[in-house]
């Protein structure tokens, strides 16, 4: 089976834009987001674009804070303490990865936790692993909702992941130890990878080495989270694992493109209402998103 981001991603955003809708009739305020560009990225430019264009067409209003000559250190984490004071503003997006020079790390802390609708503020992170309620980080929440979509069962099952970055491997890691899976890290360091990945029920790469995994080195029947996205010298996209030969041995694989790459933008849009729910007060849907076991 071929897991589509694409049903996943419809779903989660009509969810959200019914959200929004609700929100706004009762609170009388539209969900705000502040969107962080620094410098001239054509590539971040263009993400930039495509979050702002998703958030209006599930009624989020995105504010631009674009700064294409650049800022220093001390400049942008007054802006992002200034945006997390903004009572107008319920999550800011810092777009990543930030110019040479800047320290993304002390960046993310300047960031309200609250407001932090990536998921990455230390304080996020930690509450994903200490198991308590927190933003959960996109791109990993997004892996989760398409294996929870196409009915892949994780209690129990060998769940490995590869690659151990902040943004992605180590939060997928620790959601899917939180829904009970029994879960193996694989890195640069590991020494026999394939003996890990062929044992896994359940296996995420995130990597950034096109189609580093192939057929053999995956169980017969397992399910295939392919998070990578890497350009080819042809100028195509290929993910992290070899589809043509992984497909026909996997219980489900997703293509790259329109696998997860689609869900990254519905989580932080689901992120940003939840953060909103939660700075105003809100109803049931307060908890979505927040705690690895909701997904
Ligand atoms: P990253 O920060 O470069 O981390 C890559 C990780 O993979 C590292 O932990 C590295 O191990 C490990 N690794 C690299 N080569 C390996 C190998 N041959 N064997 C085993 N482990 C290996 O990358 P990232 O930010 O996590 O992104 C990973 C991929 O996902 C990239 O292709 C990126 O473009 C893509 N991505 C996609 C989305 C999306 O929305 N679809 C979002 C984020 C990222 P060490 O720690 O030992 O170096």
């Amino acid at each position: 089976m071929i897991l589509h981001g694409k049903p996943v991603q419809e779903r989660v955003l009509a969810e959200v834009k019914a959200g929004v809708d609700r929100f706004k009739a009762a609170r009388g305020v539209t969900p705000a987001l502040a969107v962080v560009l620094i410098g001239g990225d054509p590539a971040s430019q263009v993400y930039v674009g495509h979050k702002r264009r998703a958030a209006d067409a599930v009624g989020i209003v995105a504010r631009d804070e674009l700064y294409p000559q650049g800022l220093d250190q001390r400049a942008l984490n007054d802006l992002l303490r200034s945006l997390s004071a903004d009572p107008g503003i319920h999550g800011i997006l810092l777009q990543l990865p930030l110019p040479k020079g800047l320290d993304e790390a002390e960046a993310l802390a300047a960031i309200a936790p609250e407001k932090d609708v990536d998921g990455l503020h230390p304080t996020n992170l930690g509450r994903l692993l200490a198991g308590e309620p927190g933003v959960v980080p996109c791109t990993p929440s997004g892996c989760l909702e398409i294996l929870d979509h196409y009915g892949a069962k994780l209690e129990g099952a060998e769940a490995v992941v590869v690659g151990r970055s902040r943004l992605v491997g180590k939060p997928l890691a620790q959601i899917l130890l939180a829904r009970h899976a029994t879960v193996t890290m694989c890195h640069t360091r590991t020494r026999d990878l394939a003996f890990h990945t062929r044992r896994a029920d359940i296996l995420c790469v995130a990597a950034g080495r096109p189609r580093m995994i192939t057929g053999d080195m995956v169980k017969e029947g397992a399910w295939v989270i392919d998070v990578g996205v890497n350009r080819l010298e042809t100028g195509k996209l290929a993910g992290d694992v070899d589809f043509e030969s992984v497909q026909p041995r996997a219980a489900g694989v997703t293509p790259v493109p329109g696998g997860v790459g689609l869900m990254t933008i519905a989580m932080l849009l689901r992120n940003t209402l939840a953060a909103a729910e939660r700075l105003l007060g809100g109803g049931a849907a307060e908890l979505r998103g927040r705690s690895p076991r909701s997904n």
